[in-house]
Formats: structure tokens, sequence, C-alpha cells
């Protein structure tokens, strides 16, 4: 069969690997240059810089992620590392020497004591959460589900509460609260929206200390957050080869203009040059709403599809500055990535991204050193250093061209409370914006990410009213990201059956 892929991004890379592995003719189109969608890197004055996703969860070979790759005989190195935690008032910081697996719980007991019962069953809730995220992962005998049931059963009391609800039950302090909320406003998302059983998940305590253990009595329990030595596009550049070897084509610097239909099924891809390019199955990524409106178009599509489309709620975008500096931040910052939270108050910080009130990095940011996994990103002597926060596709007045170096120099100066003479060592700086992103993603809103993890929000789904012709990408998973992104990928070519 001859599978056209409109975007060579991870979603269609995965979706292609999949087909080229099973003997199909693949065909992937991008209006870039090279693959990768956001894992392609930014350049320049010989500096590199990642521009979409930093740390991973699942990169081991005995994970999904991993194990995929691996399957292809796509083989990464990949480093385990911690992020940090700050806030106004407290910093959640890896202590120097270890302190065990239960440092930050012992933390937050000191920092919050009228809380502590309330930590004591928050960590009850991971622990059982751990629990049956390991169950579920493992054959599916009669103890695994009664083992899973009796697990269960110790949070089902908490299963229709919201993050918010959860963490106002069980924490007095709203400083307390946004330590395990805070994440969710990263994902453009109020904690109010959210279902609770989401908390531990994006607040796995292997993220904040790297010499917790990762695995229990020899079997791998928790995950653990990774980076790709040398970069996250080599994800991208082996799974594109794979394809090519595998007799497959990309086409570079081509724009999909229409998916051809024929009596309601998919026959072809016209390019924007006017050339057609006949295909059994045709797939699409990138913006849901741009894609089915514009290159399919919504008279071929379903009632309950038009529906989704109409309702989902796409994720925000990101501003991200790249700096290129002479001297060495590490000392100042031990970890590659620290979030600084900037507010307690996430719904208020979340209203003002929606409405297209950019914070100026005052609701939070976050610093990540590339170079740490990647030394070739920066010339000799030198060092990467990447800022960047959640941010409005448009701005209420003015557009990004108008007001970055302004936002730029803003970051800068709150970056520097914790890099003391980052803006004297500044030898290249790149700014990318939302219309940056924009062109980059062949979005018309940008949006970073995925979808908002909304409770009970439906997405676009991989199988469309359209016969042979298929959605993958951030846009069709709930929350987006690496692991998701490629498992749905991998689940739509299943379903597809090709
Ligand atoms: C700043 C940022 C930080 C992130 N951080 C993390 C993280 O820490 N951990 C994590 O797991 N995930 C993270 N993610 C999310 C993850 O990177 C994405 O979910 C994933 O890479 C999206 O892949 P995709 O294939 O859906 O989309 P994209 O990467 O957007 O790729 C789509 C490609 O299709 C092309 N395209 C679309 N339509 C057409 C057309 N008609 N013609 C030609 N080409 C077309 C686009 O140009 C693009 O190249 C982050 C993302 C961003 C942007």
């Amino acid at each position: 069969m001859k599978v056209v892929i409109i975007g060579a991004g991870l979603g269609g890379l995965s979706f292609g690997a999949c087909a080229a592995r099973d003997g199909h003719e693949v065909v992937l189109i991008d209006k870039n240059k090279e693959p990768g969608g956001v894992l392609t890197l930014a350049r320049q004055d010989g500096f590199f810089f990642e521009q979409g996703p930093l740390e991973l969860t699942d990169l081991k070979p005995e994970e999904s992620v991993g194990g995929f790759l691996e399957s292809l005989g796509i083989r990464l190195k990949t480093v385990r590392d911690d992020r940090g935690l700050a806030t106004p008032d407290f910093a959640l910081l890896p202590p120097a020497e270890y302190e065990g697996p239960d440092w930050r719980k012992k933390r937050l007991k000191e920092l919050f004591p009228q809380d502590a019962a309330g930590i004591d069953e928050y960590y009850r809730f991971y622990d059982a959460l751990m629990r049956l995220r390991f169950l579920g992962g493992q054959k599916q005998t009669l103890l695994t589900k009664l083992q899973m049931l009796l697990t269960f059963h110790k949070i089902k009391k908490y299963e229709n509460m919201t993050c918010r609800e959860f963490t106002e039950r069980l924490f007095s302090d709203e400083k307390l609260r946004l330590v395990f909320n805070g994440i969710l406003a990263d994902f453009c998302a109020d904690p109010e929206e959210v279902q609770c059983f989401t908390l531990p998940f994006v607040n796995t305590e292997t993220a904040f200390d790297k010499r917790i253990p990762v695995e229990k009595n020899g079997k791998l329990y928790y995950p653990s957050f990774r980076y790709v030595a040398g970069g996250v596009q080599k994800i991208a550049e082996g799974l594109c080869e794979y394809i090519l070897s595998h007799g497959g084509t990309f086409l570079p610097e081509t724009v999909a203009e229409k998916v051809l239909i024929e009596e309601g099924k998919a026959v072809g891809v016209r390019l924007s040059d006017g050339r057609e390019i006949a295909a059994d199955a045709v797939v699409g990524c990138g913006s849901a709403r741009d894609f089915f409106t514009e290159t399919v178009g919504l008279e071929h599509l379903d009632d309950r599809y038009r529906k989704i489309l109409q309702d989902f709620r796409p994720m925000e975008a990101v501003f991200m500055l790249h700096l290129g500096v002479d001297y060495d931040p590490s000392p100042y910052q031990k970890q590659s990535l620290c979030y600084y939270y900037g507010s307690y108050d996430l719904h208020a910080a979340v209203e003002r991204l929606r409405s297209g009130e950019y914070h100026e990095g005052k609701d939070g940011y976050l610093i990540y050193f590339p170079d740490r996994h990647a030394p070739d990103f920066a010339p000799e002597g030198c060092h990467c250093v990447t800022i960047y926060t959640v941010c409005p596709d448009r701005l209420k007045q003015g557009s990004w061209a108008e007001k970055k170096e302004a936002y730029a120099d803003q970051l800068i100066r709150l970056a520097e409370e914790h890099l003391p003479g980052l803006s004297q060592h500044i030898v290249t700086k790149k700014i990318v914006t939302a219309e940056d992103y924009r062109v980059l993603t062949h979005m018309k809103k940008s949006s970073f990410g995925g979808v908002v993890p909304v409770w009970k929000q439906l997405n676009p789904p991989h199988i469309t009213p359209v016969k042979n012709l298929f959605f993958v990408g951030q846009q069709s998973e709930n929350g987006g990201g690496v692991p998701i992104v490629i498992g749905g990928a991998r689940e739509a070519y299943r379903k597809a059956g090709l």
C-alpha cells in the first residue's frame, strides 16, 4: 500500500515507521527542510538549541518509547537527570547528599507542618497510583487483577475529584497546593478541569532526584526523566532514516494543500505547487482544526467529528529565549532544568493566558541548559541557556514581532536573579515566538505540546469519517508529549489495519 503522510513530526514519523516496517511504501511530506517538526534544532552563531521537548519519560528499552525505537534498531544514548522547583518563598532542590526517596515529603512537612496529615495522605495516594501503573503494565493474571482492585479501592473516594478539589481537601496552604498543581499551568490547564488522578503522573518523585531508584524488587516500577544525549532531534533522525532505508521517500519544503477524496475515500494529496500524489491511505497531523477545515474539508466529516473539532481545547503557545553565553552558569543551577513559579493563583494565570494577556514571565518560567547533554551544541568555552514560558498565541495588544525584544530582556532580568551575571555573558540571542512556531508547525494558532488534559474531553480521533484517512500527532492525544504522541500514532496504525 502507498501511505502518504502529511507532516514529518513525531506523530507522522511514528506512523510512517510502523507502515515502512510492514512493507508499505511511505511518502513523507513536510514544509520544513528537515523532519521532526518541533524536534528540529534551532541554530545560531555556532550554537544549537532544542525548540521542543526537553526531558522525556519512557525512554528506557523496557519502556514504551525506548522499546519501540529499539525494535526498529534505533539506539539512543539517554541520560537520567532531575529537575528543580522553586517558588517565590521556597525551593525544592535535591539535597547535596542523598537523603532517600522520601526527602521531598520530609521537606514539605518541615515547610508546612500544619498540613502534615494531608502530605501523608497525598503520598499514600501517590503510592497507590504508581502501583496501579506498575500492575497495569504486567501480565494480567487473576492475581494482578485482584491486586489492582484492592489498590484502586484505597483511592476510589477521590475518583470524582478535580485537582483543585483534591488539593484543597488535603492542604490548607495554597503554596503547598502549587507544588503539585503548578505543572498543570504549564499545560495551560486550570486545576479545576483536570481529574486528580493525573497529579502523581505529572509529579513523579523520581523526576525530582535522579538518585531515587526506579526499580522495585528487580523490576522497573517508576518512570524516570531522561534526556537524549546529543538532543531530541536524534529521535526524528532515527525514525526518518528507518523509513528511507525501507523504501520510503521524504519530500522536504513541500506543502500538502488538499487531501483528494473520492466517494468518501482518501485517494491522494494535492501539493501547493499543483502536483498530485496518489495514495491508498493518507495520514494528517498538526493542527486538527486547520487540517480538517482546509486540507480535508468539513463537508467530508460527520456531525460527531465536527463537534469534537469545535469543542476540544489545544494548549497555548510558548515564548522561548535561547542564549549562547561565554561563561558556565551551571554552578548557579545544579539541575539541567528548573521551574521557577511566580504565582500561586493558577486559575488566574490560566485565565490570563486564555484572554491573550502575556504575564511577561511573572507567573513563572523555566531555565534549561541544553548543552549539558549535548556538549557539541556550544562552541568551546561557551554554553547554551534556554529560558521559556507559556504564553498566548496572540497578544491582546500588539504583535510578538513588535514586543519580543522587550519581553526577552524581561526574561533575562528575571533569570539573572538565579544566574548572576547572565546579561553580561550573552554572545548570541535567539528569540522564538508564537509567530515562529506557527511557521515551524504549519499551524494558524500555535499550540505547544498537545491538548489541554481536560477531564472527559474528546480529542479528534485517529480514525476519521473519511475512509483511509487517519489523524495522528499532538492534537489527537489528551496531554500530548512524546510518549503519548508515539503511542497514539502506533495505536492509530494498528486501528487503521493497513
Ligand atoms: C516548547 C515545547 C516543549 C515541549 N516539551 C515536552 C517535554 O518536555 N516532554 C514531552 O514529552 N513533550 C514535550 N513537548 C511536546 C512534544 O514535543 C510534541 O507533542 C510532539 O513533538 C508533537 O509532534 P507532532 O508530530 O504532533 O507535531 P509537530 O512537531 O508540530 O510536527 C508536525 C509537522 O507537520 C508539518 N505539517 C503540518 N501540516 C502540513 C502540511 N499541510 N504540509 C506540509 N507539512 C505540514 C509541520 O510543519 C511539522 O513539521 C514539547 C513541545 C514544545 C513545542
